[in-house]
């Protein structure tokens, strides 16, 4: 029987707002259509095979934890790199997102991140709270999620994951939010966001698929009510957001 395996990186450290939930999402639309998933809790300071994982998630997390997250991350930093570049796929969330980047410049401190995208994040005293919906080149419906974050990453020549319809996004300014580069997906949004935007997980799910069996086709699902909730939240959340 085909097999994903679904590593999530630090669940102790970085899990805000149920990030957690995207790996129930991946898991269950996996088991749905027949094929099985293996779930791996990633400890911080524990040996990671990246050879074994298709999937990897690095949810978001608060500064503090965030400081703590780093160190581990710089002595997993090598395979981490080698692992996106070679086209495994990574869903990285707020704080995940930003520790991609080269660096994180925190209130009190300057968090190293893995240097896997050239990116970088200054913190500003203004946290940015509020629902999201944006128009993405990748996906049908309007993505939607929840934002929660001081960090304003500059994403420079990389392209976004969407366009900003409500909420604020990477700065707060630029009008953008997320980015995908290869198989890496990065974003501000929890919420979790992959229940609200099924699309999403589906993306990553035949993207893991591929890299690993080849073509493989996902049955559709009945996510009538996931496109309503966010056709809904789409609707109401339209009037733009002044901080
Ligand atoms: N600590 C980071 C910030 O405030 C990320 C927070 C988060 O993951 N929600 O920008």
């Amino acid at each position: 029987m085909m097999k994903l395996t679904i590593g999530h990186l630090y669940p102790e450290l970085l899990n805000l707002y149920g990030d957690r939930g995207n790996i129930q999402c991946l898991r269950k639309r996996l088991q749905w259509r027949g094929f099985q998933a293996e779930i791996l809790p990633l400890s911080p300071g524990s040996r990671i095979d990246f050879d074994k994982l298709d999937i990897l998630l690095l949810g978001g997390g608060p500064d503090k934890e965030q400081a703590l997250a780093c160190e581990y991350l710089t002595r997993i930093q090598e395979d981490f790199r080698a692992y996106a570049e070679d086209y495994g796929i990574i869903l990285a969330i707020c704080g995940g997102y930003q520790l991609l980047g080269q660096y994180y410049q925190t209130a009190e401190s300057k968090l190293k991140g893995l240097g896997v995208l050239d990116i970088y994040t200054e913190w500003e005293p203004k946290r940015l709270v509020h629902n999201v919906v944006l128009d993405s080149p990748f996906f049908r419906a309007p993505v939607t999620g929840f934002e929660n974050h001081c960090g304003r990453t500059y994403i420079g020549s990389y392209t976004p994951l969407g366009k900003v319809r409500y909420g604020r996004g990477n700065t707060g300014k630029s009008g953008y939010e997320g980015l995908v580069y290869k198989n890496i997906l990065a974003t501000y949004l929890h919420g979790p966001l992959l229940p609200k935007n099924p699309e999403i997980c589906d993306d990553l799910l035949r993207k893991a698929l591929l890299r690993k069996y080849g073509s493989v086709r996902l049955a559709p699902l009945p996510d009538e009510m996931e496109h309503l909730a966010g056709a809904m939240a789409a609707k109401r959340l339209h009037k733009p957001v002044f901080c």
